[in-house]
């Protein structure tokens, strides 16, 4: 990206500061691959592979269809997903949301969209803009198969990095979004060391984690290794049930 930006700078004599925006919109109608940098985690090297296959069919439709987002509204009970508010009685205006954004690859269909308040549509504006050089690493980290695997690659890119709660509920992708605690405490018990914060700004309370070390995923990946730690556990559990049962049979 230092260099596409010098590029450009020596070409039109100004910097481009919408540069990473710009990248991820060629994705439209070009494969674009970014290769992590393995010494600078935050380091992208882009290849452009061609046109997508599909490119003469991508118009670059920017807006999802009426019907889904009628669906959408009707599915959330025109509330705010974020906060719950709604129009009826908190007079709340509702805007149309890609969960994912369409930069990152997420889809106009209807399960990628939600209603949003304005202040909460701005509010996530504002923690993408923020965090407009890390787009790399979502998406790189949205691209995978796991919900673990997504946020702690996420949280790998970052390391040592304040990240929000928020981002990582955006790549865990699941359907209790908004909290990734048990995540958290499940790559906490194969060894990752992140710390929890919180800071109030406003009439938001906003937590971030941040990783401080971390160890190779496990062979068979971190789900199976999870559930083996759970499948264990419970057992011990058991067998402690089983003892004090015959303790107390024996008194
Ligand atoms: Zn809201």
């Amino acid at each position: 990206m230092g260099e596409i930006r010098g590029r450009v700078r020596s070409l039109s004599g100004k910097s481009n500061l919408q540069l990473d925006r710009r990248l991820r919109s060629l994705r439209t109608f070009f494969l674009v691959s970014a290769v992590r940098d393995p010494d600078h985690r935050q380091r992208f090297t882009y290849v452009l592979r061609g046109w997508r296959p599909d490119a003469d069919q991508r118009t670059a439709r920017r807006a999802p269809r009426a019907s889904d987002r009628a669906l959408t509204l009707h599915t959330y009970g025109y509330r705010c997903a974020a906060c719950g508010r709604t129009p009826k009685d908190d007079h709340v205006k509702l805007v149309i949301d890609h969960k994912i954004p369409l930069e990152l690859g997420g889809s106009n269909e209807a399960d990628n969209l939600q209603p949003l308040c304005e202040e909460d549509n701005h509010a996530k504006q504002a923690l993408f803009s923020d965090h407009e050089e890390n787009a790399e690493a979502l998406r790189v980290s949205l691209s995978l198969p796991d919900a673990h695997l997504r946020i702690g690659e996420l949280l790998k890119a970052l390391e040592g990095i304040e990240v929000p709660k928020e981002l990582i509920a955006l790549v865990a992708r699941e359907e209790n979004h908004g909290d990734p605690t048990k995540r958290m405490r499940e790559l906490r018990a194969l060894g990752w060391k992140i710390k929890n914060s919180r800071r109030k700004e406003g009439r938001r309370s906003l937590s971030f984690y941040r990783l401080d070390s971390w160890e190779p995923w496990p062979p068979g990946g971190p789900k199976a290794a999870i559930a083996r730690m759970e499948h264990a556990r419970k057992q011990a559990r058991r067998l402690e049930a089983q003892t004090t049962d015959a303790q107390e049979r024996e008194t």
